[in-house]
C-alpha cells in the first residue's frame, strides 16, 4: 500500500497561497485539495465546499465535539479547522492532498504526528514566505478583499506567524508566483519518491 502525501503549505496571508496552489493543481490535477471548515463569511467567488466549508459557529462547534477535526484554530477572530476526512482518507487511498493552513493548526498536526506514525510518514511541511514585509503590505492590500482593519490585523500576524518557518522542513520564498509554483511542484514530485512511501513488497 502506498500512501498519499499530506502537503501542510503556511505562510502569511497574501502571501499568495492560493494562487500556488491553483497554478500547482493546472500542472498536477490529481493534487487534491483539503476544504477547511470555517466561520468567517464567503468572499465574493467563493463556493461554499468548494473554497471552504462554511459554518455557522454552533455547527463549527459541533464538529469539535465529535472530535472531527485534525487540526483547528482561532485566526483574525473567526475560527477555521482541517475535517480529518479530508486528509485521512485521501493518504490512504495513495492520494496527495495539500491544506492551506494556519502556523498555529501546522504545529497541531506536527504534534499529533509524534503520536501517530501513519501521519509522520505522509505529513510534508512548507512554509511560504514574501520577499519581505513591505512587499506582503503591497500584496495585501492589491488584493482589495480586507478592509484596513482587517489588513492591519493580518500585517501584525504576519510579523509572528513568519517567526515560525523553521519549524517547518522546506522553505519557498514567494518572488514570483510562477517560479515557486514549480518549485513546489518539484517538492511534491519529490515526496512521491521516498523510500518510505514505497511498498514494503517492493523487490522480495
Ligand atoms: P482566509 O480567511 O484568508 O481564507 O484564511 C486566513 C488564514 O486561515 C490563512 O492563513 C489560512 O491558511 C488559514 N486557514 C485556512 N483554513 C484553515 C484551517 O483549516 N485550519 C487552520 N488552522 N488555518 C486555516
Amino acid at each position: 500500500m502506498i500512501f498519499g502525501s499530506a502537503i501542510i503549505l503556511s505562510g502569511p496571508s497574501g502571501v499568495g497561497k492560493s494562487t500556488l496552489i491553483s497554478r500547482v493543481r493546472q500542472e498536477l490535477p490529481e493534487l487534491e485539495f483539503s476544504v477547511s471548515c470555517t466561520t468567517r463569511s464567503p468572499r465574493p467567488g467563493e463556493t461554499n465546499h468548494v473554497h471552504y466549508h462554511f459554518l455557522s459557529d454552533e455547527e463549527f462547534s459541533l464538529r469539535l465535539e465529535k472530535g472531527k477535526f485534525i487540526e483547528h484554530a482561532g485566526v483574525f477572530a473567526r475560527r477555521y479547522g482541517t475535517l480529518r476526512q479530508e486528509v485521512m482518507d485521501r493518504v490512504s487511498a495513495g492520494r496527495d492532498v495539500v491544506l492551506d493552513i494556519d502556523v498555529q493548526g501546522a504545529m497541531q498536526i506536527r504534534e499529533a504526528a509524534r503520536k501517530d506514525p501513519q501521519l509522520a510518514a505522509v505529513a510534508e511541511f512548507v512554509f511560504v514566505a514574501p520577499p519581505s514585509l513591505e512587499e506582503l503590505e503591497r500584496r495585501l492590500r492589491g488584493r482589495g478583499t480586507e478592509s484596513e482593519e482587517q489588513i492591519r490585523l493580518r500585517l501584525g500576524l504576519a510579523r509572528q506567524e513568519l517567526s515560525f518557518w523553521r519549524h517547518y522542513d522546506y522553505l519557498l520564498i514567494n518572488h514570483d508566483v510562477a517560479n515557486t509554483a514549480v518549485e513546489l511542484l518539484g517538492l511534491i514530485r519529490g515526496f512521491r519518491l521516498k523510500s518510505s512511501r514505497q511498498p514494503e513488497e517492493l523487490f522480495s
